[in-house]
């Protein structure tokens, strides 16, 4: 699942700024970016007219989605402040601060992420903490899920890690039968993370991503798409 370098332009659609990036899909793709941006990828062989026609076709998809990005703050650097919203397992949680003089800890209680941290923690020992909060629910879900993975695709990975990652939800080396898996994964419904997971586990089959691979998803996750769809329009990355 990693991301590549590919030719992109941008169009003006009546104030709204649509970053076009060509890449090798088959269809065309709607999201918005990390920093609030709006991205849309297009099969090599569209032309820029057909890409504004697409792009205008989806002007409303666009406008709310940016505006459901603005009301959640995400255009803005988290200061991980209670009342600052983040997403566990695909539903907004608000974020509570505690102060403490004990150790730190992060915890999931009802619908809120309860931080308790010393007075004086910066930004980042708050985001580290969730961070690491992040890969313990992570672990505990793979504790059932990725031996009952392994043995649907009728695999073993010799080691699955769980690292922050920018630009990819996961990925595998074939020959040593290692997966990684973005920790960022908490953040998206569970399916996401069974996907993501099978879908590395296939790579031990097939490496790529040809019509073998697909008919392996299909087998093993046919709701695939579904996920992969979600996880792009999700913002998460
Ligand atoms: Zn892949």
């Amino acid at each position: 699942m990693a991301k590549r370098e590919n030719p992109s332009y941008v169009l003006d659609l009546d104030g709204i700024q649509v970053r076009v990036t060509k890449k090798r899909v088959k269809n065309v793709n709607f999201r918005i970016g990390p920093n609030g941006e709006a991205l849309m990828s297009v099969p090599w062989s569209t032309s820029k007219q057909k890409a504004e026609q697409y792009a205008r076709g989806h002007i409303d998809w666009f406008r709310r989605a940016l505006a459901r990005k603005e009301a959640t703050h995400h255009t803005l650097p988290r200061r991980w402040e209670s009342g600052e919203k983040v997403r566990v397992w695909g539903e907004e949680v608000e974020l509570c601060v505690q102060e403490t003089s004990d150790h730190a800890f992060c915890s999931l209680e009802g619908n809120r992420l309860v931080l308790c941290v010393p007075a004086d923690s910066t930004p980042e020992i708050r985001s580290a903490l969730v961070e690491s909060w992040k890969r313990d629910e992570l672990r505990m879900r793979l504790e059932d899920l990725l031996p009952e993975c392994e043995k649907r695709v009728g695999v073993h990975a010799t080691s699955v890690t769980l690292r922050r990652m920018k630009t990819r939800w996961g990925s595998c080396t074939t020959s040593t039968g290692r997966i990684r898996l973005n920790t960022a994964l908490a953040e998206a419904v569970p399916e996401c993370l069974e996907m993501v997971l099978v879908h590395e586990l296939c790579h031990l089959h097939v490496p790529n991503h040809g019509p073998k691979f697909h008919a392996l998803m299909d087998l093993h996750f046919p709701s695939w798409r579904v996920y992969r769809r979600y996880l792009n329009k999700s913002g998460i990355l």
